[in-house]
């Protein structure tokens, strides 16, 4: 195991340890810590689980999951490459939004994630995940647009579950995607 690896598995045994949201950890099936390659460049933000996320104990492995599939899939990339995570890392029952002392209760494991995985962009995936690193930008207005955090690149995406049955909006993420390879050679 690599140290990044084990970093990581230490900051998922850290939230278990501090007994992180405790409502949401006894509705929920199991933690949703997040999966992928500790070396990424890309580390792909979404929302929390849903009801399959909460099953199977990885991120995006829905029908949401496919669609954010298909396209890495275009622009060459895949699982392996990337390494993906949510905001907030049990489901909330009925998948309702999460709330924003959930979204605060998770913010600093998500910080140590980003700390050991040291990516060169972070991705976020619709309004929460954005508003969660920068809280006055609109998804609508800034979607696609390299963004600055700290010291970290951002690029907000829309929210595949959101785009997936809207067409216009499933092209404008599917347009915003192919920009990724460009956006990642042009970071120094
Ligand atoms: N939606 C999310 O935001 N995250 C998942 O893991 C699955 C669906």
């Amino acid at each position: 195991m690599t140290q990044k690896q084990a970093d990581l598995d230490k900051i998922k045994d850290q939230i278990l340890a501090d007994n992180v949201t405790p409502e949401l950890a006894s509705s929920a099936t199991q933690l949703v810590f997040g999966s992928g390659n500790p070396d990424a460049q890309i580390v792909i933000i979404g929302e929390a689980p849903g009801k399959k996320e909460d099953l199977i104990g990885q991120p995006f492995v829905g029908s949401a999951g496919k669609f954010l599939d298909d396209m890495l899939d275009s622009i060459d990339f895949n699982r392996r490459d990337i390494y993906i995570t949510n905001i907030v890392k049990y489901r909330p029952l009925k998948n309702r939004d999460p709330s924003q002392t959930e979204k605060d209760a998770f913010w600093p494991y998500l910080e140590s994630q980003l700390e050991v995985i040291q990516p060169k962009l972070i991705i976020t995936l619709g309004r929460h995940s954005l508003n969660c690193f920068l809280p006055d930008l609109i998804i609508s207005k800034v979607h696609g647009q390299l963004q600055k955090f700290n010291q970290r690149f951002l690029l907000p995406l829309y929210h595949p579950a959101a785009a997936m049955y809207n067409g216009s909006l499933r092209q404008t993420l599917i347009e915003d995607f192919r920009q990724i390879p460009s956006i990642l050679s042009n970071i120094k």
